[in-house]
């Protein structure tokens, strides 16, 4: 059995009709048994069988990705312009021309490539896990470790990880859409079936890929990878999505657009120049090539992308993992965040600090886990042993119970459900040990807990063999089962207000409440079920436990505020406890509490008008978190709600941004999630809410920084053609310009951290246009001044007699310059950047500036160079010139920021569009 040294299974001595076989069968077949396969057996078997992993779709070679950066319209006309030159026999331009492509291909596909490394990097952190029993012991494990014969443990919200055999269930109900397109859940057994019977009645097994919505149960597994069922129609689960967004998307068509209306603007300047004004037809098209080489913004795209993926890798670090990367958009522009309190708002590190029985209120010390802490009345300590209510209270919560105490190197911790340890604890401190071992009154059936039905049950039998049903829950719930309270003995009759009482008052100390009662009696039938729960329960006693707000999550709702978002509590907990823990986070000050039951009777419109208003929803179940979302998004909100259960599943997918908890989440949240929080804490949202705001304005930067100097150097060229000047650029100087600077220097931009203010402003409109009237604006007169810049320079030294070869090389470096000035201005939107934190805050950029510099060093006095783009030594005053025009453009873009901050323009463009950029 399970300690069988070693195995002699293969792939081909397996049975394969799995479905028909029985529990015994299935053990002898795959050598396993109810404690599980060994360590060592289970590594022989990974190394022997495989990882349990289904092989990914094939990516596209390194060769393939980068032919296909050469399919992009502006590369094809520079081909184009290539060969036609070559004809022509200008064969300096047709090697620049080749050199331009072959530059912008390798850097579209390094910036790809980053983007992907990315996105892959994120991917492994999403990898499922599976709870296994090993070696007798159960643990959390990759799910690419399970292996034939393994004993696995589902639960609901788990997607079943590898094929397995049922050899035990309890109300399993599993989805198998995955694999048989049907959506409604199936009922599984442990029985075999015939080997005929279609894969959808093979209720005994569970499949790899399909999802459990209900119950719990262990299987063992029969295949792995490839050889399970979704594996043989090699279908991968939903991953993450390809790099494209709406806003990538609109950027993309928007770049498209505009190189075709370049390409048709270049077209008639060709005509115009060559018919109309008699220029050389091989001269003219020249000129339109480097025109349209410098206006066709073909780095946009890739960028934005780098951009976007740069930024989903520092969410990443700060443990948001983006599952659909349209949330980083969608997370720049939330207005309301809904939040679960447990765990997320709180710390979920529960002590249980009261205990209210019949006619006693008993306080219990000590901190943290320790099962050290002693028990008072009215602060008089007193011996636990002498109340039996308590007694009795404690034994209850330490049956009813599925967590685990544990010491390790003098350390305690629970394993398990939070509250569920603080009953243990609880146990330790006030009852001793004997109370954490069940064997004296083993457990025979369970109701597990559900936070639709918020209470669970457990039949023992005790020492003498008589029948206990212990239960324990929320105290509304718990009351209802209840006619007797116990005292010395369960026959004093219920005194219904003054547990009422007592729960309200021990909630308003912010404590979370669990209720405790038993009945002497076993269940009607075999099993205990839901029938049982009804009537007939004696109520032992209430648990205050207390969970603390987490420090971080206190001062990420307050940025929140400041930031213009809502945040609202979503908790299944007591309205009183809830109100009290809010209080203590800011939420929900001064505004009454609405519960999930008041919420069940409002009409959409009613709640629509209280959704907003109220900040706290206490014993909300997950259908009122769906209807919460659809009422928030109908009043114009964008919506983060975060969520755990496989009942959340609905509401995050509606929600803008679903969020789901890493730790204590279910696989079906996470894969219904757009983000996932690694650590389940609250502030981390707000961080990831911050990096889109930065990532959004980072786009809008790279834009900003794009356009305008594409544009400088288009105007330069077109203002030469109208004006009949001499071409202050050649077409090979052009692209010299291009190679250098569109792709470098714009890339430091992707590097730009959030600027301090990012959190106070308010939150941008969605579906914002990218291309506002500001910014049209900007790119207009930054494109102007750049043209200014460089034809003016050159204009005023053909004038002083300078040569043109020189007045060139001082036109392309003044261009050059100013792109490299303009960049720093680029780094804030409005904000000004002369100071020491604007100038040199972000080293990428002077990183990239300093890259540029020697090139511009080398194109200028390089003998080699001068002979391939005809450019010439320039003396210190001439560089001083170029110096001049880069801050020209430096001073003027940075005195127009200071006007719009000034006039107060920023404002009325709309605030909401202006003061965000
Ligand atoms: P949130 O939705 O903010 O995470 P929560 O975790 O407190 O809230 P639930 O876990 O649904 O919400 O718990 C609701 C109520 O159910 C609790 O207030 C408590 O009374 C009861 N409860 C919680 N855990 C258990 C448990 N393990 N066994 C029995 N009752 C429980």
């Amino acid at each position: 059995m399970t300690d069988r040294p070693t195995s002699n299974l293969t792939e081909t001595s397996l049975p394969t009709q799995w479905h028909t076989l029985s529990q015994a069968e299935i053990e002898r077949a795959l050598q396993t048994g109810m404690a599980g396969l060994q360590e060592d057996e289970s590594r022989r078997r990974l190394a022997r069988f495989g990882p349990n992993r289904l092989t990914p779709p094939k990516r596209r070679g390194p060769l393939r990705r980068l032919l296909a950066q050469f399919h992009n319209i502006l590369l094809y006309v520079m081909l184009a312009a290539a060969i036609i030159t070559a004809f022509l026999g200008h064969w300096i331009d047709t090697g620049v021309l080749f050199a331009a492509v072959v530059i912008n291909a390798i850097i579209g596909f390094i910036q790809e490539g980053k983007a992907e490394s990315a996105l892959d990097a994120i991917r492994a952190m999403l990898s499922p896990h599976a709870t296994v029993i090993r070696g007798g012991t159960r643990r959390e494990i990759d799910a690419a470790g399970l292996v034939p014969g393994d004993l696995v443990v589902l639960a609901s919200g788990d997607r079943v990880p590898a094929d397995l055999r049922l050899v035990a269930v309890k109300e399993l109900r599993v989805e198998e859409a995955a694999l048989t397109g049907e959506s409604m859940p199936v009922e599984k057994n442990t029985a075999p079936v015939p080997a005929d019977a279609p894969l959808g009645d093979r209720y005994g097994m569970a499949y790899s890929g399909t999802l459990v919505v209900y119950g719990q149960a262990s299987g063992i597994v029969v295949t792995t990878g490839a050889a399970t069922e979704l594996g043989k129609i090699n279908q991968m689960l939903s991953g993450i999505q390809s790099l494209a967004t709406p806003l990538l998307r609109q950027v993309d068509r928007f770049g498209r657009m505009l190189a075709l209306a370049i390409l048709g603007v270049s077209a008639a300047t060709f005509v115009l120049g060559s018919w109309w004004r008699g220029h050389a037809p091989a001269e003219m098209f020249m000129m339109v090539v480097a025109l349209a080489a410098s206006a066709i913004p073909e780095g946009l795209p890739a960028i934005m992308t780098v951009t976007l993926a740069l930024g989903v890798q520092r969410m990443a670090r700060h443990h948001a993992i983006i599952r659909r990367l349209p949330a980083v958009e969608a997370l720049g522009s939330v207005t309301v965040i809904c939040s679960d309190k447990t765990g997320t708002l709180t710390r979920n590190e529960m002590t249980a600090q009261r205990m209210v029985c019949a006619g006693h209120v008993f306080d219990i010390g000590g901190v943290g886990y320790a099962p050290v802490g002693d028990c008072s009345i009215g602060g008089h300590a007193i011996d636990p042993g002498h109340y039996p209510a308590l007694a009795m209270a404690i034994r209850a919560g330490v049956l009813c119970n599925d967590a685990r105490l544990r010491e390790e190197d003098g350390l305690w911790r629970v394993e398990g459900d939070p509250t569920e340890g603080a009953l243990l604890v609880l146990g330790g401190k006030l009852g001793g040990t004997q109370h954490l071992d069940d064997k004296l009154w083993p457990r025979l059936d369970s109701i597990p807990f559900e936070s639709q039905h918020r209470f669970m049950a457990t039949y023992h039998r005790d020492d003498r063999g008589d029948p206990w049903i212990f239960v324990k829950g929320a105290p509304e719930r718990i009351l209802d089962m209840c006619g007797k309270q116990w005292n010395h003995d369960d026959d004093d009759p219920l005194d219904v207000d003054y547990w009422r009482r007592m729960a309200t008052d021990t909630a308003a100390q912010g404590l979370r409440l669990l209720a405790v009662a038993c009945k002497r009696s076993a269940p009607a039938g075999e099993r205990l079920t839901f029938a049982d729960m009804e009537s007939g329960y004696t109520l032992l006693a209430l648990v205050g436990i207390i969970d603390p707000p987490r420090e971080e999550a206190m001062r990420a709702v307050r940025e929140c505020h400041r930031a213009g978002i809502r945040v609202k509590m979503i908790t299944g907990d007591h309205p009183e406890t809830a109100r009290a823990i809010g209080a203590q986070l800011s939420i929900g000050v001064g505004k009454p509490v609405i519960t999930g039951a008041e919420v069940a009777i409002m009409d959409d419109a009613a709640l629509r008008r209280v959704a907003m208003e109220v900040d706290i929803f206490a014993r909300a179940s997950p259908e009122h978190k769906l209807r919460l979302v659809q009422a928030l998004q109908a009043d114009g909100q964008v919506v983060a709600m975060t969520g755990d259960g496989v009942n959340d599943a609905p509401a995050l997918k509606r929600a803008d941004v679903g969020v789901a908890m890493g730790m204590k989440g279910t696989e079906a949240a996470k894969e219904a999630a757009d983000m996932v929080l690694a650590d389940d804490n609250f502030a981390t949202i707000a961080t990831a809410v911050r990096e889109g705001r930065a990532v959004y304005d980072n786009l809008k930067k790279f834009i900003l920084f794009m356009l305008p100097t594409n544009g400088g150097e288009a105007l330069v060229v077109i203002a030469a053609i109208l004006f009949e000047l001499a071409l202050p650029l050649t077409a090979a100087q052009v692209l010299w310009i291009n190679m250098v600077t569109s792709s470098t220097l714009g890339l430091a931009l992707a590097f730009e951290p959030a600027e301090h203010d990012v959190m106070n402003r308010r939150p941008r409109p969605p579906g914002e246009a990218l291309l506002s009237g500001f910014f049209v604006w900007r790119v207009l007169m930054v494109s102007f001044l750049m043209m200014t810049g460089a034809l003016g320079l050159f204009l005023w030294e053909l004038d002083s007699g300078t040569s043109i070869e020189s007045a060139r090389t001082m036109a392309v470096n003044a261009v050059v310059m100013a792109e490299m000035f303009y960049l720093l201005n680029s780094r804030f939107i409005l904000a000004p950047v002369i100071s020491r934190g604007g100038l040199t805050g972000n080293r990428y950029i002077l990183l990239a500036i300093a890259a540029c510099l020697p090139l511009q060093i080398a194109y200028t006095h390089a003998p080699i160079m001068q002979a391939i783009f005809d450019s010439t030594d320039l003396s210190l005053l001439e560089w001083g010139k170029v110096l001049a025009a880069g801050l020209l453009v430096f001073c003027v873009a940075e005195l127009e920021k200071f006007l719009i901050r000034r006039t107060g323009l920023a404002s009325r463009l709309s605030h909401s569009r202006l003061s965000h950029m």
